[in-house]
């Protein structure tokens, strides 16, 4: 069934040739017990492993079941080892760190038998060899006869053709020896054996066939055999490690040491745990400078008014102004100010406002208008209707109130979102008190401070009777009813043109056409609101300020007023801007005094100036509107700063992470090493070099993983001190928060280097010759 023909195999090391194999022609028959028989160095084990298919041949030809084995490609080898052959070393070669059953199993799960059918096979293949007392035992249990019975019970498992013994019980006593040779002879019933034996006495006692040799050739032949020309009869069933397999396989080795694994886990996660605290860290300073930058806009925001400074030409301005030399002659030169030529006036129009409105969400959610409109107000106290204004200042004045506003410390118009699918802007920032929060247009609220007090005059301008430190009950304020009357019922137009208000306040507090105002709920501040945009007092919505204007825009006075430069009310001349705001304030204008943008922090800024910049971009000087970003003059380094000290902390972190791949190779390479032994048998058995590559790569990558979660726990485990220590200094509360996005994309990442620092080492493990991973000690 097997046949050499001409085989020969050298070994060169330097200038010496070594004929390990010079010509051997031999054939064997299906069954037979052939004993090989010669002094050390002959080539006895070189010729098995050629047999084998451990090692190759450099010249001739090896037959098998009719087929050349010329053509033959690694893989198919290992597939002749998994499926016909069976070995059995002098040294045993158990893998130590697996039980004796799995060490049977072995063989058959390369070839992917099932795990029932595999138990069942190898505890019937240990029976068989005399071992069922001890199944459950590890190689080291095992006396040296019992362990060469394990050894045989896995070359049977796989029920393989061929079984090659090389000087099987050399390292045994005479008596093991002959029940070891006894159960040889008994399996060459079934198969061919292929003994190696330097014991001329076993040989003759047992073997059907003794062949002699001597200096790589066969010197004498007891039996021979002819091999008749046969057909190919050849068939192989290719072998595969799944990764689930190997990483078995592994997981035991690593078992085995525990002290170490945990040590070089350990060693490697530190790397992991400097990465995850400087995120951990730089996230919650990023987090506590956005709030603070958020806070910063939140007071000045990027302000777009009808009336601008431009603070360039003013700066040009004041560097000439320097320049100029000592006055000369008698006579006075008028100069118009600095500031008042870098007064510009921007022309806000529906289109502007609608570019505003077309900013990314994303960068600035809120936009506040401010609009001079005054409101024509009136309130039944205790059945007597009185006017009333929404201000805190302590002399009632509407216009005074707006102007307040405009300066953008506080608002009385809440803010209007861009994306309605956002969390409203009032209930996010604000704390419902009593009532509700507002939903229709014509809904107010009413602002108070953290301690619940409120301007006084705001209540007293309300109407309400009050004096300092008199509290007024929630249930009183809500539901309070407000009517605002339209120009021209407000508004009297005398004989002269002159327009007075009208002083019949009772009948106008019933007019149809009044729109009826409440106040909805009262309202204050969360205490982690970032955007406390509203000053206390009555607050109500940019709608309600549109709404008034469309009421008063074609009213008779603001008509008037529009035909001609001195004030209607009062006849004192008017210069264009003084019209332009009194307009503003009877409804006559459309367009807001000014918008503030309120950008989430300093990048979102920056983006959303250059989206403004983008408008002015090809405009003439008039054309370009000219906006104020308070805050940018204020600080603009906090952010960069802290994303350079994170790339740099990060750097720092990435070398030690880079160490400890290292560290991964250097380990993984001293296990390649020590499992050289290992990495024969599997070859022994069928494994091919790809599957001795995953079982190193499955080590890494439990190690990796491990080091990752490990370096993760610590990582965690430190933000508690850490956050405590920075507290004591800082006053500022968990800081550092660990993202666990972030973590899990490290502990990917600590697997991946890892692997990648042992995949080399176990690519050389996979490059191990088999025949000379055997010969190994
Ligand atoms: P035996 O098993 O009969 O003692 P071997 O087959 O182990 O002999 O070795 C035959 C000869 O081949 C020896 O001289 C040995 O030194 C040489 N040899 C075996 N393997 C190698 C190798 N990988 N490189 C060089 N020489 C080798
Ligand atoms: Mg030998």
């Amino acid at each position: 069934m097997l046949e050499l023909k001409d085989i020969k195999k050298y070994y060169r090391v330097g200038e010496t040739v070594t004929k390990a194999l010079d010509g051997v022609s031999v054939a064997f028959r299906k069954q037979e017990f052939v004993a090989i028989l010669g002094p050390s160095g002959s080539g006895k084990t070189t010729l098995l492993n050629m047999i084998g298919g451990l090692d190759q041949y450099d010249s001739g030809d090896m037959v098998i079941n009719g087929k050349s084995t010329k053509s033959f490609k690694p893989t198919d080898w290992d597939a002749y080892r998994n499926n016909s052959i069976g070995f059995v070393f002098q040294s045993y070669n158990l893998i130590g760190h697996l039980g004796i059953l799995e060490n049977v199993e072995l063989g058959m799960t390369l070839s992917g038998v099932s795990g029932a059918e595999k138990r069942h096979r190898a505890e019937d293949a240990l029976i068989r060899v005399g071992l069922k007392d001890h199944l459950h035992k590890k190689p080291n249990q095992l006396s040296g006869g019992q362990m060469q019975r394990v050894a045989i019970a896995r070359a049977l498992a796989n029920d393989p053709d061929i079984l090659l013994c090389d000087e099987p019980t050399g390292a045994l006593d005479t008596e093991t020896s002959v029940q070891i040779m006894e159960l040889i002879r008994e399996l060459s019933g079934e198969k061919l054996v292929i003994m190696v034996t330097h014991n001329p006495e076993l040989a003759k006692q047992y073997a059907d066939r003794i062949i002699e040799f001597s200096d790589g050739k066969i010197r004498h032949d007891s039996n021979p055999h002819q091999e008749r020309p046969k057909p190919d009869q050849f068939q192989l069933k290719r072998t595969k490690m799944s990764f689930w397999t190997a990483l078995n396989l592994s997981f035991n080795n690593i078992r085995t040491k525990k002290g170490r694994t945990f040590l070089t886990a350990f060693a490697s996660s530190i790397g992991i745990i400097s990465i995850g605290v400087v995120l951990a860290l730089s996230g919650g300073f990023q987090k506590q400078i956005d709030q603070t930058q958020t806070k910063t806009l939140a007071k000045y925001p990027i302000t777009i008014s009808q009336q601008a400074t431009d603070l360039q030409a003013a700066s040009a301005e004041q560097q000439k102004e320097t320049k100029q030399l000592s006055g000369k002659g008698t006579a006075v030169t008028a100069k118009i100010s600095m500031q008042q030529k870098a007064m510009k006036t921007n022309k806000i129009t529906t289109k502007y406002l609608n570019y505003v409105k077309d900013i990314d969400p994303a960068l600035s959610n809120n936009i506040g208008y401010t609009r001079l409109v005054g409101m024509n107000l009136l309130r039944k106290v205790d059945g007597k209707v009185e006017t009333v204004t929404f201000s805190s200042a302590s002399s009632s004045n509407s216009g005074a109130a707006a102007m307040s506003a405009s300066t953008g410390l506080g608002s009385s118009s809440f803010p209007e979102q861009l994306d309605q699918t956002k969390e409203n802007f009032l209930k996010k920032n604000y704390r419902l008190l009593s009532g509700s929060y507002p939903t229709a247009a014509t809904d107010l609220v009413l602002v108070v401070n953290s301690d619940n007090t409120i301007n006084i005059n705001a209540l007293k301008n309300l109407g309400f009777d009050i004096n300092d430190g008199e509290k007024i009950d929630f249930d009183q304020l809500v539901g309070t009813e407000i009517q605002l009357v339209g120009n021209d019922d407000y508004y009297t137009a005398l004989p002269t043109g002159n327009y007075i208000p009208n002083t019949d306040v009772s009948s106008l507090y019933d007019k149809s056409g009044n729109l009826k105002l409440k106040i909805a709920g009262v309202i204050r501040a969360r205490s982690n609101s970032n955007m406390d945009l509203l000053s206390t007092g009555v607050a109500y919505s940019d709608k309600l300020a549109r709404q008034i204007i469309d009421l008063n825009q074609d009213s008779a006075i603001v008509k008037a007023q529009k035909a001609t430069d001195v004030n209607v009310m009062t006849n004192q001349k008017m210069d264009a801007t003084t019209k332009q705001t009194f307009l503003a304030t009877l409804g006559g204008s459309s367009m807001p005094y000014s918008l503030m943008i309120y950008p989430n922090n300093f990048k979102d800024k920056d983006a959303v100036l250059k989206y403004l910049d983008k408008w002015n971009k090809g405009k003439s000087k008039t054309n370009k509107i000219t906006y104020l970003d308070l805050a940018g003059t204020v600080t603009n380094l906090t952010g960069g700063l802290m994303d350079a000290i994170t790339y740099v902390l990060v750097a720092f972190a990435a070398i030690s992470l880079i160490t400890s791949m290292i560290m991964i190779g250097i380990l993984t390479y001293t296990s390649v090493l020590e499992r050289t032994k290992e990495i024969g048998v599997l070859r022994a058995l069928g494994a091919r070099s790809k599957d001795v590559t995953r079982v190193f790569d499955a080590e890494t990558f439990i190690l990796g993983v491990s080091s990752g979660l490990l370096g993760i726990l610590i990582a965690e485990l430190l933000t508690f001190p850490i956050n405590s220590l920075l507290y004591n200094l800082t006053d500022l509360k968990n800081v550092a928060i660990l993202d666990p996005v972030q973590a899990l994309i490290l502990v990917v990442v600590s697997t991946i280097l890892t692997m990648l620092g042992g995949h080399i080492p176990a690519r050389m493990a996979a490059k191990k010759d088999a025949a000379i991973a055997l010969r190994a000690e």
